[in-house]
């Protein structure tokens, strides 16, 4: 892509605290290998620790070419990274200024999606500097063009969105036809007066109802948009209402993607994964037990969790406008196809309320508050949606057809998110 149209989030804004929460969560720093082979070069104090190590390839997704994956930053025993000083600053930043840190860490929390219009300037919720600014008469981004752009030419892990994107599995619409949708589908998300599992679930509606009105001759996504502009979408919401699965159901189905998630992330072999999960399974069916809950580090009750109260119109506004984010910033929908990328979106809400809820049961209350909300958002951000490389799992593979199968039927998205 030539000169950057950067398409920015209208009410979000970027400010860092300097709270030193990203430098400090052990995740991987990557730099490549010109950068730290520079950096090497010069004593650092370290008392020794050498600042670097290079990288070993992910197996399922890195290719093996080890000269490729470049280095990856130190941390001390604590697991901050070896470059933060005792007063919470960056030396690489305090010595070389920004420009010399490495490329991931000047990137956070901004996540860009390069699309056929543009490139979309998400930002990682997990990052406490990112805030809403609902007065905004413009983007507040709009005055850091061109630190975006020096920071979008170096980009890693950069998604892009093909110029035809998948509804479904053997189903793909024209980018124009995809945007259209993905506005109806903001539209439905950020519907004053509607609640979220309402409209989540109307989201899901709308995605399943298109795949099959596409099956029918002279059908377009088009006509479809168009259709339900004119008719209003309050039949949509009403539809999607009554398709209602029991709390249990969503309880299991929520479990499902839990585990195949606390799977993925416990250091131990295949089949003792495979068998904790199915344990963690049957401790949900029977609600007795405790399981792991990946996010917060530790295994939880899953009686206490339950125990815990969280109404979802004390939840409705930052996880309403999280999910109108991760549409506006195209990392799941358009590059994963659009209904498993609608299921996961589901399955993150939910799966936010949940770690809100075993945060508040950690803290011995019986109702989440607003500081086990913000957790349960920041953590599933971090662990379950975009710091975390599970996204691939769900591009092929089991776990895609077996959340394809959910992300058709309403009532289990539903079901989920009234677990
Ligand atoms: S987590 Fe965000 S606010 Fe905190 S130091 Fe990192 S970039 Fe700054």
């Amino acid at each position: 892509m030539g000169e950057s149209r950067f398409i920015l989030p209208p009410d979000l804004d970027f400010e860092c605290t300097n709270c030193g929460r990203c430098c400090r969560d052990r995740w991987e720093i990557r730099v490549d290998a010109a950068s730290a082979e520079k950096l090497l070069a010069r004593d650092w104090g370290l008392g020794g620790v050498v600042p670097f190590k290079k990288r070993l390839p992910v197996a399922g997704v890195d290719a093996p070419a080890t000269d490729e994956l470049g280095y990856t930053v130190e941390r001390k025993s604590c697991g901050s990274c070896v470059f933060l000083d005792a007063g919470n600053l960056c030396r690489v930043h305090a010595q070389l200024g920004l420009v010399e840190k490495p490329q991931v860490c000047q990137q956070f929390p901004y996540l860009f999606t390069d699309a056929p219009d543009g490139v979309t300037v998400g930002l990682s919720h997990y990052c406490p500097g990112v805030k809403r600014r609902p007065d905004a008469k413009a983007p507040p981004l709009a005055n850091r063009q061109d630190e975006l752009a020096r920071l979008h030419a170096h980009a890693l892990r950069l998604e892009r969105v093909p110029d035809r994107v998948a509804l479904d599995d053997g189903l793909d619409v024209a980018f124009a036809d995809y945007v259209a949708l993905e506005e109806l589908l903001r539209e439905i998300v950020l519907a004053p007066g509607r609640s979220v599992p309402d409209a989540l679930g109307a989201a899901v509606l709308a995605s399943a109802m298109l795949v099959e009105f596409l099956g029918t001759p002279g059908a377009t996504p088009a006509l479809f948009v168009a259709g339900w502009r004119r008719k209003g979408l309050d039949r949509m919401y009403e539809i999607a209402g009554r398709q209602r699965a029991a709390p249990r159901t969503g309880r299991l189905l929520l479990r499902q993607f839990l585990s195949l998630v606390d799977v993925a992330l416990t250091p131990s072999s295949a089949t003792g994964r495979a068998a904790s999960g199915g344990w963690a399974f049957v401790k949900e069916l029977i609600g007795f037990g405790s399981v792991p809950c990946a996010p917060l580090g530790e295994r939880i009750s899953v009686r206490a969790v339950r125990a815990v109260a969280l109404p979802w119109d004390e939840t409705a506004e930052p996880l309403r406008r999280y999910a109108e984010h991760v549409l506006f910033r195209r990392r799941l929908l358009p590059v994963l196809g659009v209904r498993v990328g609608l299921a996961l979106l589901v399955l993150h809400i939910a799966s936010m309320r949940y770690v809100a809820r075993a945060h508040a049961a950690r803290a011995g209350r019986d109702r989440a508050n607003a500081e086990d909300v913000a957790a349960g958002l920041q953590l599933v951000e971090k662990h379950y949606a975009v710091h975390s490389s599970l996204v691939q799992a769900f591009a092929t593979g089991p776990a895609r057809s077996i959340f394809r199968r959910i992300a058709g039927k309403p009532r289990y998205a539903l079901a989920v998110l009234g677990a």
